[in-house]
Formats: C-alpha cells, structure tokens, sequence
C-alpha cells in the first residue's frame, strides 16, 4: 500500500475525519453510557494516567464526542501548517452549549485582576458573560473598537491587557474585526487571542491561520445546520495546554456535551461546504434585492461594497457568509408588519440553520434594553436579522416581496 494521501478537499474531511470505532459501524454511534468498563486494575491505572482521559466517565471524554472533536479540529486546521512546518495540529473539546465552550475558554486562561479587550457588537451571551459573571469573579472586561488599531493599541497601553477577544463577523451589525492585524498587535504585547468563528465556520474562515490561540464555536449554528440541538466547541493549538490546563476546566466546570447531540452534530457537518456554498450564495442575492428596494435604508451584509468592513471580510473569508442585517425606513411599526407578514421564512432567533430565519431584535432578543442602550449596539429600531436559508432563492425573494410591499 502507498503512502497515505493527505485529502485535498474540505468536504472529503468533513466525512473521513472522525476516527474509527470499536465495531465498525459505517456511521458513529450514540454512545449513550455515562462510565465505561475496565478489564482489569492495570488497565484502570493506564487510562488514568493517559493525556486523553479516554473511555473513562463520558464528563471528561466519549467516544462520540470524539468523533465530533476530531472532525472539528480537522476542519479548523485543514490545509494550515504548525511552527514545525507539519500540518497544524489542534485539539477540540465538545461543549453542551456555545457559551459553556467561551465559559471553559475564559475561566482556563483568565484569573482575578485580568482584563480581557473586546469588540463593542458582540453576541448578547458573550456580552452578558463578560459583565455579569466574569464581573463577579474579579476579571474585567475593556470594550473598544478593535476595527481601528490605533483605539487597539491605546487600549493595550491603557489597561493590562490579557486576552483579546474577537467576534467576527460580528452580531447583529455584521461588522468585522481585521484577525491578522489585531493578532499581530496583540502578540508583540504577549497578550492571548481568542476568536468566536461560529458565524463564518472553518470552512469560510480559519482563524488559526493568523496566529490565534483559541478558536471556538456554538455549533448549535451552520456546524449543526439543522437546529436539532445545542453545542459549543473549544479548539486550541497548544495540545499539552488543552489536555492539562484546559481540559481540568472543562471537565470540573461539567460543560460536557451528550452522546444524541454529538450524534446529530456529527451528521450535521458532513455537508458543511455544500451548505455554506448554497447560504452564500443566496445571501448574495438576498442582499443584491434588498439593497436596491425602496422601503429599505440600508443592509448590513459584508459582501457589499458598501458594507464598512467588506475589504477585511473579502480578505479573511471565502465568501461573505449567510448573515445579514437591513433597517426598514419605517422604524419599529414596519418591522413588525414586516415580520408577522412573512409566509415562508422563519419568525425565529438563532441562525445558521438550512431554512431562512427572520428576526426583529428591538421587539425579541433586545426587547429587554432600553432603546438607548439597543442604539448604542446598533441596534435601531427598524432593523431587521436574517440567517439566508438553502431554500431556492426565488422564493425567499418572492417572501420578501410581499412582505416589504408598501411598508
Ligand atoms: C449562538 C451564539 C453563541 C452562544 O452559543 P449557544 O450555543 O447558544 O450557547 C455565541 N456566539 C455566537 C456568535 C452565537 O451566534
């Protein structure tokens, strides 16, 4: 037999990179066993004391999560090489949800005192996380403009920066934070970088590439695709960190994912790039409609030229993602005749499932704030959120149609 091949192509990974099991079923079983069984003493002492903690109680491994780690980590290193010149090498720790995977991150890396540097759009948990329960612990949160060095570096000199953390493209504004030039900012300052890349997936954008620590996703999103179960995902590059430090957070912290969720994740990811390929390029379209309809003021997608970040998105992305923002000129009152009008697409939080999702933050995800808090996110009263499905375009477009009729 020759010499192993590596795969040339994303999708190839996405289908042959989760291992091999004990009784060689075509697809990965749901392992649904909390503890497993050991022949003897000596084989007890040898998992134990092994760096994976393999086949021991499912809150620090399981098989089936394994299979899910492993094809995340092949197709957030796909093609990139490590310091050693040899492919990039990076471990996964699956998560029972997006935030508990940004709790292990944080936790493991941050003590009291520490101040983390972040972006002002971000994911309301995160957002939340940081104040409110990263707050209590003693560690601080800076948030700037990272889209702009120079307010990055003023940060970096102002406060004892940690570890910056970036969202990009980021929610519900779209904007996005320039990875390459803030990580080289940040490690001339030994500070750590972490990245929430769910929006994009491994297969639009790989933040490894530029230099990062960590990367994590809610794979609840496009990873799953079809919005049959929550998850999150730890990835770092540092293997000895990851199986030491790292994975003694996840394990206490009890972040663990389940066997079923694993399961449908793992099948879920098998058609990541014909997916992604499909939502692009229906966002595309989308957004072409959009941009030219009367009733609307503005869209927030990066693939437009008119879009503030396209430049850095176009640099750092395959294509411009599924996620889009636009503001109805009719503020608050067309927003929601808008929504309750729509047919097909979906009145629904979250994103990144095959079918479209239509949101109205001022009435559902940012109900709670006050409207100046809302505005000061970016979030306007008009503004409406929408992950582009995989449906045939011509009827989203028909949907929207009817729905923005004479707002
Ligand atoms: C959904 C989401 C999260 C949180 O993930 P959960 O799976 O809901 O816990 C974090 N970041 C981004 C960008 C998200 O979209």
């Amino acid at each position: 037999m020759s010499k192993k091949k590596p795969l040339t192509g994303i999708s190839s990974v996405a289908l042959h990179s989760g291992g091999k099991n004990a009784e060689y079923s075509h697809v990965t079983p749901i392992y649904a066993s909390s503890t497993f069984t050991f022949d003897t003493a000596q084989q007890g002492m040898e998992r134990f004391e092994s760096a994976d903690k393999e086949n021991i109680y499912s809150r620090w491994s399981n098989p089936t999560f394994k299979a899910a780690e492993l094809t995340i980590a092949a197709l957030e290193g796909f093609g990139l090489r490590g310091e050693d010149g040899g492919p990039l090498q990076l471990k996964a720790l699956l998560h029972s949800s997006g935030q508990a995977a940004m709790t292990t991150m944080f936790m493991s890396n941050l003590e009291p005192g520490d101040t983390i540097l972040s972006h002002f759009s971000l994911y309301g948990g995160t957002y939340e996380l940081m104040h409110k329960v990263l707050g209590q612990t003693g560690i601080k949160t800076v948030i700037a403009d990272l889209r702009d060095l120079s307010v990055v570096e003023d940060s970096i000199k102002q406060h004892k920066i940690k570890l910056i953390h970036i969202e990009t493209p980021a929610n519900p504004t779209i904007q996005c934070v320039d990875i390459e030039a803030v990580t080289k900012l940040a490690k001339q300052h030994g500070i750590i970088v972490t990245v929430d890349n769910t929006f994009a997936t491994p297969y639009l954008q790989q933040p490894f590439k530029y230099g990062v620590d960590f990367v994590f996703h809610s794979t609840t999103k496009f990873l799953n695709g079809h919005g049959s179960a929550i998850g999150g995902v730890l990835l770092g590059k540092d293997i000895g960190l990851m199986k030491t430090k790292v994975w003694k957070w996840y394990a206490l912290l009890g972040g663990n994912s389940n066997p079923f969720d694993a399961f449908l994740l793992i099948n879920g990811m098998k058609t990541l790039e014909i997916r992604m390929e499909r939502h692009c390029d229906n966002a595309m379209q989308v957004a072409n409609y959009l941009e030219k309809h009367p009733v609307i003021a503005k869209v927030n997608y990066t693939g437009l030229a008119s879009h503030p970040d396209h430049t850095v998105a176009m640099k750092q992305m395959k294509h411009p993602g599924a996620l889009m923002s636009y503001e109805l000129k009719g503020g608050l009152e067309a927003g929601k005749k808008f929504i309750d009008r729509l047919q097909m697409c979906v009145r629904a939080v979250s994103l990144g499932t095959v079918d479209t999702l239509i949101s109205h933050p001022a009435s559902m995800t940012h109900y709670g704030l006050s409207r100046d808090e809302r505005i000061k996110f970016g979030i306007t009263d008009g503004l409406i959120r929408m992950s582009v499905g995989i449906e045939n375009v011509q009827d989203i477009l028909n949907d929207l149609e009817q729905a923005l009729e004479g707002l």
